[in-house]
């Protein structure tokens, strides 16, 4: 059944056009809006907000996957994935694809789970750098008070622990792709004050600012499809959350609540080339959904990490 076309709305840019029976309602969507099989064409949802659980992406355009990445302090938020097909076509990836080899497995709560280098668990979110990753620094506020030089050190520590792939249980690096540091840029984030991923611009920001309370720090990433393989990683967006919390690049004996910089940073760059949360049980990954409060441990990469890593590199 085709629709009335709603000609007059109060709000001209929440106009939207019906076919074929799709009317979207004016503000945030929710994935039962526009659910998977819907059209970004017939339903004009292309650069529309659609949230899930409190996170939340912009509807990219036909052949565009964006995907949220949230790090939340109590572990409880999850990858959210929207990918629109060349013809239009919509669908979701509400949880991470697992692994093949070991699968993530929860264990007895209470325990601190395996050692870093026992433990083989790692998820995939579906996208890859096929070859170098370029970044920009955002030139506002960085995390722990860093100036941008400080900010940049680290930063390329993190990346460089994933494209080098940095561990202490003795494998060789696995990871052929790269990155490129470029310069401080105006540009921000393309995340906003909710955590959501905004339109991309064409340019990978790490910055920092306001995010929802709960997030320590988001990624937002996009990718174009690619036949046969892994998407196509397109930029890759981070924001810290430093108007909740504290971060320090050196945790000391007496931290109580500093996020360490680096171990977070390493943790956002293994979502920048494809790697999913891993759950309760595998606390010693750098990929464990939790958050990384006065530890360095995550600075370093787990077994699972790395064998995550080498399925996709
Ligand atoms: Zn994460």
């Amino acid at each position: 059944m085709t629709l009335a076309v709603p000609l007059a709305t109060a709000d001209s840019s929440t106009l939207t056009q019906a076919v074929d029976g799709c009317v979207l309602p004016p503000g945030v969507l929710t994935a039962d809006d526009l659910p998977t099989g819907s059209s970004v064409l017939d339903c004009a949802a292309v650069g529309r907000l659609v949230t899930h659980e409190g996170v939340g992406v912009t509807v990219p355009e036909p052949g565009m996957t964006v995907g949220v990445d949230a790090l939340a302090v109590d572990g409880s938020r999850h990858g959210f994935t929207l990918a629109v097909a060349a013809d239009g076509t919509i669908s979701y990836g509400l949880e991470a694809h697992a692994g093949s080899g070991e699968r993530p497995r929860a264990s007895a709560a209470g325990t601190a789970g395996r050692a870093a280098c026992a433990d083989g668990a790692y998820a995939l979110s579906g996208h890859k750098e096929y070859g170098t990753y370029d970044w920009w620094l955002g030139d506002d506020t960085l995390p722990g008070g860093l100036t941008p030089r400080e900010a940049r050190r680290v930063f390329e520590q993190a990346i460089g622990t994933i494209t080098g792939t940095r561990n202490d249980c003795g494998y060789d690096d696995v990871v052929g792709a790269r990155a490129k540091y470029h310069s401080l840029t105006r540009r921000e984030a393309g995340i906003d004050r909710k955590g959501h991923c905004t339109a991309r611009d064409g340019q990978s920001v790490w910055d920092a600012g306001e995010l929802s309370r709960e997030l320590v720090a988001t990624t937002c990433s996009w990718s174009r499809r690619v036949r046969g393989g892994p998407d196509w990683l397109k930029e890759a967006d981070v924001r810290f959350n430093t108007s909740d919390y504290t971060f320090t690049n050196n945790p000391a004996d007496d931290c109580t609540g500093a996020y360490d910089i680096r171990s977070v940073a390493t943790h956002e760059a293994g979502h920048v080339f494809g790697l999913a949360h891993v759950g309760p049980g595998h606390e010693n990954q750098t990929m464990f959904t939790n958050s990384f409060a006065c530890t360095t441990g995550a600075r370093a990469l787990g077994r699972g990490d790395v064998l995550g890593l080498s399925a996709l590199y």
